[in-house]
């Protein structure tokens, strides 16, 4: 277990070491990707260098040799999250997709008029339009659960809520927008009670802790490559295999079927059966690679240096009055969202952007909970692991000189 060195991290991260606007650059835009370490690009770039070929189907070394790193990096992501099996490890282009999936290929066939969907105010827009939509087709009724204005899940309401009729809760584990941490364990509990299956979205969780899926026991898990230090256009869904082995293809094509012929086809085995076409060789080796370098670590390290820049963000946003805090839940992700009274969150980020100094500003695709706040969006800080102290310290000197400008 290698000890925590700030520097020495930061040196796997070329890209943190430029400057932006003529500043050296301070990259707080953590919800919305992550950065890179060098050992991922030398797995995406050596990929493509030595072993590049289609997966599954050539009957030549480099397909052999890319299938065998394709599938290791499956199991890799299996350990990851703590699969019972490899083949629960679907491969998708992301969190979006894989939501999309659960909802074709396990509710579209499945769901009727009087059944109902549940998921709470502050998804992402990726957890509820699916359900929109599903909505629609089905005749299934889609639900919400209501968000304390400190900004966590109303869990009696969630009690309440839940019934027979309830087929599907649908939750953030982490919220993007607001930081929210929610107790997933026990919702997951209180839907198995009523016989519903539990999909939650790790986007925002997998990057800061180790997930286990048997713990949390919830019967789908969805996360993306690009926000755990991996690349773009790579991401996961796990499901159990019980309910897997149920579903419908979600997208038809070469690679899911068994047999193809005019008067039928049978679909492929697990997981294959959901990865139709050519899939992302690299981005499933880029991820693996993501998370063989978070192994060195002892993640409960990580995260609780997250958290003191968290806290010390908070403390000094505490002492001046004319940030507003969005968002105070208890227990809470290194996300600072917040709005700079009297000034427009673009502009915020615009000054902050003239500073080097890089954050995300609006909804955050989470525009009902904004709604519920009653406020356009936010400017929203977000930490890894590689951030600092003194890029807390960057952070508020900046907002100091927004003030000059805009107040
Ligand atoms: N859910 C949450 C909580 C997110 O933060 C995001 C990304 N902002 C998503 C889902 C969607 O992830 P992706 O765009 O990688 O599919």
């Amino acid at each position: 277990m290698g000890s925590f060195d700030i520097e020495r991290i930061r040196q796997d991260f070329p890209i943190l070491h430029q400057q932006v606007n003529g500043k050296p650059l301070v990259y707080l835009d953590n919800a919305a990707t992550t950065q890179k370490p060098v050992a991922v690009l030398d797995a995406v770039n050596r990929y493509y260098r030595e072993i590049n070929s289609n997966v599954h189907r050539g009957a030549h070394r480099l397909s052999d040799l890319a299938t065998r790193e394709f599938e290791a990096a499956r199991d890799t992501v299996q350990r990851f999250i703590n699969a019972p099996h490899s083949h629960e490890i679907i491969w998708t282009r992301g969190t979006t997709e894989s939501i999309n999936l659960v909802a074709q290929a396990f509710g579209r066939n499945s769901f009727r008029p009087g059944d109902e969907i549940l998921i709470s105010a502050m998804e992402h827009h990726s957890n509820i339009v699916p359900w929109q939509i599903l909505a629609q087709q089905t005749g299934a009724q889609l639900k919400v659960i209501p968000v304390h204005a400190d900004a966590e899940l109303d869990m009696e309401a969630f009690s309440r809520l839940l019934s027979e009729r309830t087929r599907l809760v649908s939750v953030v584990h982490v919220s993007n927008a607001l930081g929210t941490v929610n107790p997933v364990r026990e919702i997951v509990r209180q839907a198995h009670e009523v016989g519903a299956r539990v999909l939650l979205d790790g986007a925002q969780a997998t990057p800061h802790w180790n997930v286990d899926v048997q713990t949390l026991d919830c019967d789908f898990y969805a996360f993306s490559g690009h926000k755990v230090f991996g690349p773009t256009g790579i991401g996961v869904l796990y499901g159990r295999t019980e309910l897997l082995e149920q579903m419908a293809p979600y997208q038809a094509g070469g690679e899911m079927i068994e047999k193809v012929s005019f008067s039928g086809t049978t679909y492929n085995t697990l997981p294959y059966k959901f990865e139709a076409g050519t899939p992302h060789i690299a981005g499933a080796i880029g991820l693996a690679a993501a998370i063989d370098y978070l192994a060195q670590f002892d993640r409960e390290q990580l995260l609780a240096h997250e958290q003191r820049l968290l806290e010390a963000t908070l403390e000094r946003a505490g002492a001046d009055p004319q940030i507003q805090l969005i968002g105070r839940a208890r227990d809470r992700a290194s996300v600072f969202s917040f709005l700079l009274e009297g000034a427009h969150p673009n502009d915020v980020g615009t000054l902050l952007d003239q500073q080097g100094i890089a954050v995300r500003t609006g909804h955050h695709c989470a525009m009902p909970i904004m709604d519920q706040f009653n406020i356009p969006g936010t400017v929203r800080a977000s930490f890894a692991f590689y951030n600092t102290l003194d890029e807390v310290e960057r952070l508020f000197a900046g907002l100091e000189k927004c003030k000059t400008f805009l107040l």
